[in-house]
């Protein structure tokens, strides 16, 4: 018999096109997955508003987003996409979930902490503080058993493993199954790429992204202005590689040369102005197909709206099924 498939939920919020920094520590990762594992690929609209209120181009950045997944390879026929926001059961769940966790066990929350010394937020919402309680419920929905993330997202999975404790210890089906698995993070290998400031996040509020759709030109234009070695003024200098973000590039994206680009700025035989013109050159290049499969499906819009659609049926079928057990389990409807 063939063995099930582990199950992925893994997710972004709706920003619009993505930046090269979401390929390399998120994209990557769900295409490789995607054989081993049935992923789920959730679009996190309800979770832009503890940040951003204003939805006025929500849809928009949704399709771009969209886009862009599909285009780096997705296989959207194995792995459902679909809004949070279209899915009822998320906020059911969602519900159910924020009576089980303490206001306490929320404020400790290592990520939110960050994230309020980040944004210098003065105060937060109901909705910010039980962020990984939606969280839980858009993982727990589609029994997820593991979730790609950063090191900076364990916090949240810690959460939502407490949470699928409480639930399971509190309520059980009939046979005493339990419904919810405990999920596990899956730590990416390299989840972060620096911005073009050298701040440690390539994001599009810091405005120091390279993304997936730009072309040579604008990747060689943004990279001029890159962070690089402040002491190696001119070709002829001696560099520390080590320190600049140009050759963590390098690392990535032209590994076959990187002992030579190491070299070539410890030596100061190597320029910075050349070594930022190739790094550009092996972007463009590495994501080329890319570009032109957006570009694809930039122009057949109802293609994407498909895809869509048909991922949104088929994660209401698998959500609407959990619910049900777990109102069974509670003795609720
Ligand atoms: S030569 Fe390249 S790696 Fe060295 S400091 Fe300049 S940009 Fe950075």
């Amino acid at each position: 018999m063939k063995e099930k498939k582990k199950v992925i939920l893994s997710g972004m919020r709706p920003t619009g096109k993505l930046h090269i920094g979401h390929y390399v520590g998120a994209l990557e990762n769900w295409v490789q997955l995607q054989n081993e594992y049935q992923n789920y690929h959730l679009i996190a609209d309800y979770h832009v508003l503890t940040t951003n209120l204003d939805t006025s181009n929500i849809f928009n950045d949704t399709i771009d987003m969209l886009i862009d997944w599909i285009a780096t390879g997705i296989d959207t026929s194995k792995s459902p996409v679909f809004r949070q926001s279209q899915i009822k059961e998320h906020t059911e769940l969602f519900l159910i979930f924020s009576m089980l966790i303490t206001k306490a066990r929320l404020e400790k929350n290592p990520a939110l902490k960050e994230q309020i010394r980040d944004l210098n937020l003065q105060s937060i919402t109901y909705g910010h503080l039980g962020y990984p309680v939606l969280q839980a419920s858009d993982i727990l929905l589609y029994k997820g058993e593991y979730v790609p993330v950063g090191e900076d997202q364990v916090p949240h999975i810690e959460i939502t493993r407490h949470i699928a404790s409480l639930f399971n210890e509190r309520y059980k089906l009939e046979n005493n199954k339990e419904i919810f698995p405990i999920p596990e993070p899956k730590l990416t290998k390299f989840s972060r790429l620096p911005g073009l400031d050298g701040k440690a996040k390539m994001s599009k509020s810091l405005g120091n992204t390279i993304l997936i759709s730009d072309d040579l030109d604008i990747i060689k234009n943004k990279m001029r202005k890159a962070f690089t070695d402040p002491n190696k003024l001119r070709k002829g200098d001696k560099g520390n590689p080590d320190i600049c973000l140009v050759y963590t590039y390098h690392k990535k994206f032209n590994a076959t040369e990187q002992t030579d680009i190491y070299n070539g700025c410890s030596s100061g035989q190597l320029g910075c102005v050349d070594c930022k013109m190739k790094i550009s050159e092996k972007i463009a290049n590495f994501f080329s197909n890319i570009r032109e499969k957006r570009k694809e499906l930039e122009a057949n819009k109802e293609k994407v709206l498909n895809i869509l659609e048909e991922g949104e049926s088929k994660a209401r079928e698998v959500a609407q099924k959990t619910m049900s057990e777990v109102r069974e389990a509670m003795k609720i409807g």
